[in-house]
């Protein structure tokens, strides 16, 4: 039984190996008959030869872990079907769009069994429309019309290797060749010994460990290894376990041992690599922000040292007096304070923190030699949310931090976002306004300030019903999503009205950019859920910005006034507030 799995995945990997082996050959074939057709002009056995070519690559290429090649064959089949159909040699745009898809196809890099790849070089080949007066902000540019020219953002999968460690060879080959299908780097290993020496010798970290629970000899033998690992600090890569067998003992221990995920064999392999992508797919895109305030740097770099080692990113500030403007530039999402400083303590950082409208909600931790329970009980009493002592194990500390900032992070997007869009609401839109504000007065930097409002938008909702309107709605909030930096803010000022902050951006970008936006809505056709219409939909908008106005009052009324000339206008179209 066992061999008999063992050797179906061993064909399996041998076909895959073969199929990776001829597909150059293969691509090269197809070009080549294409070259031919261009050179000779347009014949159907030729073209014939292609679509058969293509027809075996789009049915097989998913299969052997390359997804890209099924899709571009498939596309490049679709365009000759449609000659085929057609009966007639194919036409000048026929041939530049069956160029195009083979190009697209020929894209693919051969020895890369990721799809990012293909993504990657399609991206790089997309030709870039360079906007008049581009120049000054160049990588800003390149990043709108990337997200704007491709519309999708595909992550790749991780590069790192993930490792399967289990006894039974044939199930760790199997799920091996399962994640190498998906493109991972997936290692089967059969013995805990043959890990550590793969750990040791391997020049890259993994990506992912997928661990079983019993080894031969060892009743929890995977369980302790990766115990062992954390505690000597030499794995920082997620750990997901696997047993035949489930007990609360071997749950607990797994919680314990830091494990990610528990699944129990036999399981639906698609669970866990929707788990493993989850873990790893994309190489954290937002990692939690932790600042750390203490007048002694040793222990300042010792705690930012552990923290930074399981992927939180930390600064570390000895001066409390900045410790509000590096709150607000450093936006972190959690803060650790000493008790005992110079010239202020602890307790009085914390209370500031307290006071001040963007702070009040972060999670306060106190890292501190005091043991006087009076004063701890003191600090919980003004809201801070734990007390920790210097000389806490690294895990706890790391534990406690990372748990806590990411629930206030979860905490606060739900929040903080308005349910139809998930774009901010109101009042975080606002405190937004008012921190970056004040890092643009501090760094005499540029600011712009945008509503939005759709047009006549009552007419749609009377028209077309309210459940059409929400959908216009979202599409305006995912096409904001795609055309803004990351760096800039959006929110949903109130029913049809949006906002967006765009912080280190002069007013001629900043019209720029919203003026591409503005064209592109106006170009998506809507779908009506009452009677089967499309539609279009446009929106006004004003801009304000600092320096030209210097208060949030006056960047809000001015830029209300300004979307108020757009309105008056004619609609459709961008004012700019002028002082
Ligand atoms: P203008 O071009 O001057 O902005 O005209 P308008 O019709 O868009 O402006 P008005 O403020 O008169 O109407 C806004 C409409 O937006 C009325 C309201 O029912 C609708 N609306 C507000 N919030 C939502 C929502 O969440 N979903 C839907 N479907 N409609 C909404
Ligand atoms: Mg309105
Ligand atoms: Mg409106």
């Amino acid at each position: 039984m066992v061999n008999q799995a063992n050797e179906a995945a061993r064909g399996l990997d041998k076909l895959k190996a073969e199929y990776s082996a001829k597909l150059p050959g293969r691509l090269s074939e197809i070009l080549s008959t294409w070259q031919a057709i261009q050179v000779e002009g347009w014949q159907v056995t030729k073209a014939r030869q292609i679509h058969a070519a293509c027809h075996d690559l789009a049915g097989t290429g998913q299969t052997f872990g390359y997804p890209g090649i099924t899709e571009d064959a498939r596309r490049l089949e679709q365009c000759l079907n449609q000659v085929f159909d057609g009966g007639e040699p194919a036409n000048a745009a026929q041939l530049a769009e069956l160029d195009a898809a083979i190009q697209t196809l020929m894209a693919v890099d051969p020895a890369q069994t990721r799809q990012s790849a293909p993504v990657a070089s399609k991206l790089a080949a997309t030709p870039s429309t360079t906007a008049p007066g581009a120049a000054t902000h160049e990588p800003e540019r390149q990043r709108w019309q990337t997200s704007s020219a491709t519309g999708i953002a595909v992550e790749p999968l991780s590069t790192l290797p993930i490792y399967i460690v289990d006894d039974d060879a044939a199930f760790a080959d199997y799920m091996t060749m399962q994640l190498a299908l998906q493109g991972y780097d997936a290692r089967a290993v059969y013995s805990l010994a043959d890990l550590d020496q793969q750990l040791a010798t391997s020049p890259e970290a993994p990506g992912a460990i997928i661990m079983d629970v019993i080894f031969p000899g060892a009743i929890t033998g995977g369980i302790d290894l990766i115990n062992h690992y954390r505690e000597s600090q030499i794995l920082k890569a997620p750990v997901i376990f696997m047993s035949g067998s489930d007990s609360f003992d071997t749950r607990l221990e797994i919680v314990r041992a830091g494990g990610e995920a528990f699944f129990v064999k036999p399981f639906d392999i698609n669970v866990v690599l929707e788990k493993l992508e989850m873990l790893v797919g994309e190489t954290n895109p937002d990692p939690l922000r932790i600042l750390l305030l203490d007048d002694d740097d040793i222990a300042l770099g010792v705690f930012c040292e552990v923290l930074e080692q399981v992927g939180l990113v930390t600064r570390g500030i000895t001066d409390p007096t900045q410790v509000i403007e590096d709150v607000l530039e450093f936006q972190p999402d959690l803060v650790i304070l000493d008790m005992n400083m110079p010239e202020v303590n602890g307790m009085e950082v914390a209370k500031i923190l307290r006071q001040h409208d963007s702070c009040c909600d972060l999670p306060l931790l106190f890292l501190s030699s005091e043991t006087d329970p009076a004063v701890r009980a003191a600090a919980l009493n003004i809201g801070v949310d734990d007390f920790l002592t210097k000389s806490v194990s690294h895990r706890y500390l790391i534990s406690a931090v990372a748990n806590r900032a990411q629930r206030a992070r979860a905490t606060t997007a739900k929040m903080s976002r308005d349910s139809l869009t998930h774009l901010l609401v109101h009042n975080e839109i606002k405190k937004q306004l008012a921190d970056e504000l004040s890092l643009a007065v501090r760094h005499k930097r540029n600011l712009c300030y945008l509503i939005l409002d759709l047009d006549n938008f009552k007419v749609t909702n009377d028209t077309y019903g309210h459940l059409t309107g929400d959908h216009v709605i979202k599409s305006l909030a995912s096409l904001l999503r795609r055309s803004f930096r990351r760096s800039d803010v959006l929110g949903r000022y109130g029913g049809e009205e949006f906002v967006v902050i765009m912080p280190e951006t002069t007013a001629e970008d900043a019209v720029l950019v919203l003026d591409r936006v503005r064209k592109e809505f106006s170009e998506i056709s809507h779908r009506s859920e009452i009677g089967d219409e499309t539609f279009f939909a446009t929106f006004s908008a004003g801009v304000s910005c600092f320096p030209d106005f210097q208060d949030i009052n006056s960047i809000q009324t001015s830029a209300d006034r300004a979307l108020y000339d757009a309105k008056a206008t004619g609609r459709n179209r961008i004012c700019l507030a002028t002082p």
